[in-house]
């Protein structure tokens, strides 16, 4: 399985390139499945426009507020731009002589819920897929993209083609899923922010799963937690270059493991404090249920007693994205919960330390802190598991802890 990310088929001649490792495949012996992204920036197009098509209910020539977004005609969309990259491949190849054909999700056989914008995989049926591949034509598939069980298309949510590949990878007992992206490899943070960071030779599944869910988008998470429960071995390399890439693989693969293997930021978080609540059994439930029920996830979560011990505040986080409706929500249930006032702030980030090591070593979290406090960082929330930590900063200040961690932590190459 090889699969190409928006940058490695942004053009022509990029998806020339990108055949010329499938031919390579193909000399080898190999049966290719190959998974594609939309060209760069298509995506991101796509969806300005379905956000501008709904956003003419404030037309102030129409008199009602108009229908709610429609989900699967921002699918029907979206999921274009997948379609034009595997066609576009499909005729390189034969150009260059090689047999192949494109598929969409659904003509792949990948099934999905009907949760349209974030679906997920419910079966693949991969007849079609090996069909051709015995045929020794190459099976070029959409990423990002299957068919619900309404019968409609559904995407999987952004940076989903990682995801599409995966699963394809274990319907059809792939030996190795290779995702060809803009960087050689994992690194033990983001290289955009950190020229020091080092590329890993390997990394395990969970640390792996940890880094993409606290926000480094080299792969995305269900594509991670996918692999992990199918055994998928996925190697990340470069398209642009014949460095060998990191393997995602199993804890028992990788002979050295240390401390801490990462560092993932995220700016995609908001800060709420719900001021001044009552402290009594029942208060967190009364906050927490509604959010719940609104389907908003909290993620850090700090309670602080004030100086008189009757009365507390709740601090937490949310994606920056449901801000408004988190804060709507509360608002709504005031006097049920029985609060002074909300604070709300998006200037923050979170950034976290992950290694499986911090399981037999003590003292990583005490590192972070001091580390911090040595720059004057302050640190609003705080969530740990046992594989990574996690502190909550001012955004200003994301760029200076990330490399102030990475040098604390030894991670800097030499
Ligand atoms: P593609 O379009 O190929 O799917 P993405 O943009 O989704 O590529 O993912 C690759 C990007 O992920 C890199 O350009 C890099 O900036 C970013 N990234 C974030 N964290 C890391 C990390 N720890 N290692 C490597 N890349 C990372
Ligand atoms: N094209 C989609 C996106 O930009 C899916 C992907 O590239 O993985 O999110
Ligand atoms: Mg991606």
């Amino acid at each position: 399985m090889q699969k190409f990310g928006g940058t490695s088929v942004a053009d022509i001649d990029r998806i020339r390139n990108a055949a010329r490792r499938v031919r390579a495949g193909m000399a080898a012996g190999e049966r290719i499945c190959v998974v594609l992204s939309a060209m760069a920036g298509t995506t991101n197009q796509l969806v300005a426009w379905s956000e501008a098509a709904a956003e003419c209910r404030n037309d102030p020539a129409v008199p009602g507020p108009g229908a709610p977004f429609d989900w699967a005609e921002y699918d029907r969309v979206v999921a274009t731009g997948e379609e034009i990259t595997v066609g576009l491949m499909a005729l390189v190849l034969q150009a260059q002589g090689v047999p192949a054909r494109s598929f969409t999700g659904a003509e792949a056989g990948l099934r999905t819920d009907e949760a349209h914008g974030k679906a997920r995989i419910e079966a693949i049926d991969a007849g079609p897929l090996r069909d051709c591949l015995a045929r020794g034509t190459v099976a070029v598939v959409t990423g990002f993209q299957g068919l619900a069980a309404d019968g409609r298309v559904a995407t999987l949510g952004r940076g989903g083609s990682d995801t599409s590949a995966v699963a394809l990878a274990a319907a059809l007992g792939a030996e190795r899923c290779d995702i060809f992206t803009d960087v050689d490899g994992v690194y033990t943070t983001d290289p955009r922010i950190v020229a020091r960071a080092r590329k890993l030779d390997r990394i395990t599944y969970e640390e792996m799963l940890e880094m993409a869910s606290l926000g480094a988008k080299v792969l995305q998470t269900r594509s991670v937690a996918l692999a992990m429960a199918h055994n998928v071995r996925v190697q990340v390399l470069s398209s642009f270059d014949d460095a060998p890439g990191t393997l995602v693989c199993s804890e028992d693969e990788i002979m050295e493991q240390q401390i801490v293997s990462g560092i993932a930021y995220s700016r995609d978080e908001a800060r709420i404090t719900v001021a001044q609540v009552n402290d009594r059994p029942g208060v967190a439930a009364a906050i927490f249920g509604p959010l719940a029920r609104a389907n908003i996830n909290v993620d850090m979560i700090v309670q602080s007693v004030s100086r008189d011990g009757r009365s507390a505040n709740l601090t937490f986080t949310v994606a920056r994205s449901e801000l408004a409706r988190a804060m709507a929500e509360l608002e709504e249930h005031r006097t049920a919960v029985g609060f002074d006032h909300l604070l709300a702030d998006d200037n923050v980030a979170k950034v976290s330390v992950i290694g499986v090591g911090m399981r037999s070593h003590a003292g990583v979290a005490h590192t972070m802190f001091e580390t911090l406090a040595a720059k004057g960082i302050n640190i609003q929330a705080i969530s740990t598991s046992e594989i990574k930590v996690s502190v909550l900063v001012a955004e200003e200040y994301t760029e200076l802890a990330i490399r102030m961690l990475h040098t604390a932590y030894g991670l800097d190459r030499a």
